[in-house]
């Protein structure tokens, strides 16, 4: 482009240039440019040095700003820009900086660290700083960016390489579909997955109640909505959504299972309460329970104090255990399960078939159900032939065996991880009468499961008025 410039527009250029650079100023934000960045930079590493502390530069690429600022007329862009460097420094402490690189990025300095974790800290608060829309105008514009980190001395020991590695690490965030954060030194990035800044996030996600419950819908043979599981979900701001199979095991083992499993509890109990009006038919409602929760010694009272408040009545709960998990309390012993039975309250086995329970070990449980695993709903064949001639007995003997199991023991059976009408129909030739999966429907908000019920509500009164309207 530059060759189409005249010499004089060539000059005014340079001239602009050099006034920015003597100025080291962004025109727009008067925020400091990337020269005067790179001068902080150098004198935090200088002192960092003597004092033996970490520095880190964090790179904020704003996704898809280019396309936002081109509908935008002069004005507004600036109104935004200023917008989104009040949000950017609110997170800072005294003495951090934050920088204009280029029209969509700017770069945050965080000089003296005695953590080198802590600027995965301040990305995470830099990201949760955006997530509220900007208003423009009449306009309300969402932002996202992709964040990267580098640090001294692990990624440069100068300005210039601390800001290109820090680059990288955002072009990356990039490309890993924006709106998270990248870091270049392996200890930092191992570090972000360690245990323990999970543990740590997990903790405050609990206290500050950022998890949430999803409900996924059981329902009978002729499609009637006859209850719900309760399943955690987590998303993180940086990590994105962790699943509970990583969730759990780390509460069992720093003891927040408690705290969490309480929390969960209450929470599906009070929804499930606030639902029992709405459903056409009693609505009950699963929630899953880690082995160490049974063996607390206060886990009974705690279960009853929150029947107590939410008002649940304690038939309409069943608490799932998985069959392993059962197998480990054998020997912690099952009085607590004896006690939730003699309030009334349902068991339930979860992932029944995969341990090696026995026979006389079912039959002094407390249990009210099992729930086949989904390995053997996966390995379901449409048609079973009479004899495979396969030594290993197939998916559609072990769920007939877990089926009369059930009818002997007058226990329920449900099939989860139902995805396809096929293993729906194979399910109840079978003899299987109640599914749960994908086909019917997957975990959900509370707010979506309430649209579910109103239309089973809709079906169940139109069956109530067809037949009077067939009589008339
Ligand atoms: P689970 O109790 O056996 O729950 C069923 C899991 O299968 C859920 O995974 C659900 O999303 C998934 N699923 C449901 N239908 C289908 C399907 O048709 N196909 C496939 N492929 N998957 C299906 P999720 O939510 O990831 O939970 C995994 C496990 O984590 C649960 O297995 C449960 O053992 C545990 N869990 C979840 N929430 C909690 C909780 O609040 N407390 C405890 N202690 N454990 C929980
Ligand atoms: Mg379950
Ligand atoms: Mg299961």
């Amino acid at each position: 482009m530059m060759d189409h410039l005249s010499a004089a527009q060539n000059e005014v250029l340079q001239l602009q240039t050099q006034l920015l650079e003597a100025r080291q100023q962004d025109l727009i934000t008067g925020l400091p440019n990337r020269f005067r960045l790179a001068d902080r930079t150098d004198q935090a590493i200088l002192m960092a040095q003597r004092q033996e502390r970490f520095v880190a530069i964090i790179i904020i690429d704003l996704d898809r700003f280019k396309g936002i600022n081109q509908t935008l007329v002069f004005s507004e862009r600036d109104e935004l820009v200023h917008q989104v460097a009040r949000r950017l420094v609110a997170p800072l402490r005294l003495g951090d900086t934050l920088a204009v690189v280029n029209s969509d990025q700017f770069a945050v300095l965080l000089p003296d660290l005695h953590n080198p974790l802590e600027p995965t800290r301040v990305a995470k608060n830099l990201l949760e700083a955006l997530r509220i829309p900007f208003r423009v105008g009449k306009r309300e514009i969402n932002l996202t960016a992709s964040l990267g980190i580098s640090l001294y001395p692990e990624d440069g020991t100068d300005a210039s390489t601390l800001q290109k590695q820090a680059e990288s690490a955002a072009n990356r965030a990039k490309l890993e579909g924006g709106n998270c954060v990248q870091c270049n030194t392996p200890t930092l990035s191992e570090a972000f997955l360690e245990r323990r800044e999970l543990e740590t996030y997990l903790g405050e996600s609990i206290a500050a109640e950022n998890l949430e419950v999803f409900y996924q819908p059981q329902f009978d043979w002729s499609d009637n909505l006859i209850g719900v599981e309760a399943l955690l979900r987590w998303h993180h701001p940086i990590l994105g959504a962790v699943p509970p199979s990583k969730i759990i095991p780390l509460a069992e083992e720093n003891h927040l299972i408690h705290t969490l499993g309480e929390w969960v509890l209450r929470t599906a109990c009070r929804q499930a309460a606030s639902w029992q009006a709405l459903s056409p038919r009693p609505l009950r409602l699963a929630v899953n329970v880690s082995a160490h929760q049974v063996t607390h010694p206060n886990w009974v009272d705690s279960v009853a104090r929150i029947l107590r408040d939410t008002k649940l009545p304690p038939g309409r709960l069943e608490l799932e255990l998985t069959e392993s998990s059962l197998l480990k309390n054998e020997k912690l012993g099952l009085s607590p399960l004896h006690e939730l039975k003699g309030m009334g309250i349902r068991i339930g086995i979860d992932d029944f078939g995969t341990g090696y329970s026995s026979l006389s070990y079912l039959h002094r449980l407390p249990i009210d159900t099992l729930k086949i695993d989904q390995s053997f709903v996966r390995g379901l064949h449409p048609e079973p032939t009479e004899h495979s001639g396969h030594p290993e007995p197939s998916s559609n003997a072990i769920i007939q065996t877990i089926l009369q199991l059930g009818e002997n023991m007058n226990l329920e059976v449900i099939a989860e991880g139902v995805e396809t009408e096929a293993q729906k129909l194979a399910l109840y030739r079978l003899g299987c009468e109640v599914f749960q999966g994908f086909l019917l429907g997957r975990p959900m908000t509370a707010a979506d499961l309430g649209s579910v019920l109103d239309a089973q509500q809709a079906s169940a009164f139109e069956a109530f008025l067809l037949p009077r309207a067939g009589g008339s």
